[in-house]
């Protein structure tokens, strides 16, 4: 079901096997973005590979050795537990000191050679550096668990909880260090390989993105998919950190600044693309957001017969296993889907500064199991569409930022009156929450409600920084307060600066509603886009 949706640059951000792309690395780049001098992103680009059938065996085999020598050297750092105290560099020397015979070293304590007759350095420098990963990591779950034990019997509480195990099998991917590969063009590179007898140099075709010029490569690994072999190269980009969001927006006028309204109905992203100025240049609506939440009611409704069936209903169960995974998957695929494109829709016109509103806190559907279950995951995705988008776009040199989300659907972004919200057809007035268009009876502005609410956005992120004494978390409205449409609850403000990525929604309108396509758009400049779908990966 899946392996025909992701596009192969969408992989290439994010990598689930590989783990180029660590939480950590993530961390850094997002660390990077409070202002150091360079940035550093990281990424996989993945390559599919073209070999005679045989080599796949060969790959496998190489696999099987790599796993067995890893898993050799895991024991000898259990046996040299303090092998772990030292630095990578210095544990390699000393590691090999233990396992590899040289005329300087006729008799290591625990020869490599008992394993293997041959390896070549690089391929065990490689199966060294994966072991000691895999033991540091090992080591530190157990002393967190030896440090939870002794708290519990300090206090003479009962202590159940089990001990971290050793892997007992392993199953890593063969990181393939200088030495290991040659030759390396757009399309073929030769590749040095245990096949099970020898070791052996084939020629292998790459098919793939060609490796961008301007990152460092790092070793490249042979990845299985499924049946097939793949090259997945980690790429390090190192370029100067861009100027603070302060200093884009208040030394030049030209900034283009890239607003994004995520909503809950079709269009699960309106993004505007304007100037500091508040010139308009821009405007893009990614659409789809009904047939996931279709596709998501489907599932949950399944879930919830199969439970009256079963007589399930505890949250939290571990039933419908594969049901949930399959809505997991649908919805991170979603906001790697939305929020590349949102990226790209930025890039494309030439914005420096993404910048998304805080969620609200998540106001509950009511409503069947599956109304209910909807809506929480919508808002996820929501939080899931920022972070992804945050780090995309500052693999791009973008800065991301966000904004209050008080009342952004019911400002003019004309000027900043309230505006009447209504379904076509209708009168235009009142507030009907979700609707899909807009009008303003200060200005005469009438267009399309989320486009409206993502002009807000934006402008928001400029007063702030133009208008200082306007606290961040403060929204500039200049309404009456207590002025509410019937029947609507009053916003939230976010309360936290910088908070938790998930939940909270903005618009106290449920924007459950579909809304149609606006045909009336009345404002400074003409609509550039229309919307196009995402492709969409729920049908099995
Ligand atoms: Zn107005």
């Amino acid at each position: 079901m899946l392996s025909q949706l992701p596009s192969l640059w969408t992989r290439s951000y994010f990598s689930s096997t590989a783990g180029a792309v660590s939480a950590q690395t993530i961390q850094d780049s997002l660390d990077a973005q409070k202002g150091g001098e360079y940035g550093k992103s990281n990424h996989d680009h993945q390559a599919v590979l073209n070999y005679q059938d045989a080599h796949a065996a060969w790959f496998a085999a190489n696999q099987a050795l790599f796993n067995q020598v890893v898993a050799f050297y895991f024991e000898v750092i259990q046996a040299h537990e303090r092998v772990l105290d030292l630095s990578d560099k210095e544990a390699l020397r000393a590691l090999e000191k233990l396992t590899h015979t040289t005329k300087k070293n006729p008799t290591p304590a625990m020869p490599l050679s008992a394993l293997v007759e041959d390896a070549p350095a690089m391929f065990r420098r490689a199966a060294i550096h994966a072991a000691l990963g895999s033991a540091r990591s090992f080591s530190s779950h157990l002393s967190r668990w030896k440090k939870r034990k002794a708290k519990a019997q300090a206090r003479g509480k009962q202590f159940t909880e089990r001990p971290p195990v050793p892997p007992r099998t392993w199953n890593k991917s063969a990181t393939l260090y200088a030495g290991q590969w040659k030759e390396r063009t757009s399309s073929s590179i030769v590749l040095k390989v245990w096949t099970g007898k020898c070791w052996s140099w084939i020629k292998v075709r790459i098919t793939g993105r060609a490796l961008p010029a301007d990152a460092e490569m790092g070793s490249p690994a042979l990845i299985r998919r499924g049946k097939h072999w793949w090259l997945h190269t980690p790429l390090e980009k190192h370029f100067r950190s861009p100027p603070t969001i302060e200093h884009q927006v208040t030394a030049n006028t030209a900034t283009t600044i890239c607003a994004v309204d995520l909503n809950l109905n079709e269009h699960l992203a309106v993004c505007t693309i304007q100037t500091v100025e508040g010139t308009v240049l821009a405007t893009t609506f990614i659409g789809g957001g009904r047939r996931i939440s279709g596709f998501r009611k489907q599932q949950l409704g399944r879930i919830a017969r199969n439970r009256r069936k079963t007589g399930i209903i505890a949250e939290g169960e571990q039933d419908n296993v594969h049901l949930w995974r399959k809505i997991t998957h649908v919805d991170e695929q979603i906001a790697h889907l939305v929020s590349a494109r949102i990226v790209q829709f930025a890039k494309a016109h030439g914005a420096k500064i993404l910048v998304f509103e805080y969620l609200g806190s998540l106001k509950p559907a009511r409503g069947t199991y599956s109304r209910r279950g909807n809506s929480k995951r919508a808002y996820w995705m929501k939080g899931r569409i920022f972070t992804y988008a945050k780090y995309k776009a500052y693999n791009e040199g973008m800065l991301t930022s966000r904004v209050s989300p008080r009342n952004t659907s019911r400002e003019c972004a004309r000027c900043h009156h309230l505006v009447a919200r209504y379904e076509a057809g209708q009168p235009a007035e009142g507030y009907t929450s979700g609707a899909p268009l807009v009008f303003c009876q200060a200005c005469g502005m009438r267009g399309h409600a989320d486009r409206n609410a993502s002009l807000v956005i934006g402008q928001r992120l400029i007063t702030r920084y133009q208008n200082p004494s306007q606290g961040k978390p403060q929204a500039p409205l200049r309404v009456e307060r207590g002025e509410q449409s019937p029947g609507v609850a009053a916003c939230q403000d976010a309360k936290s600066e910088e908070g938790p990525s998930f939940p909270q929604a903005r618009h106290a309108d449920g924007n459950e509603h579909g809304t149609a396509q606006d045909r009336s758009l009345r404002m400074d400049e003409h609509l550039s886009d229309i919307p196009h779908p995402l492709r969409f990966p729920c049908e099995s």
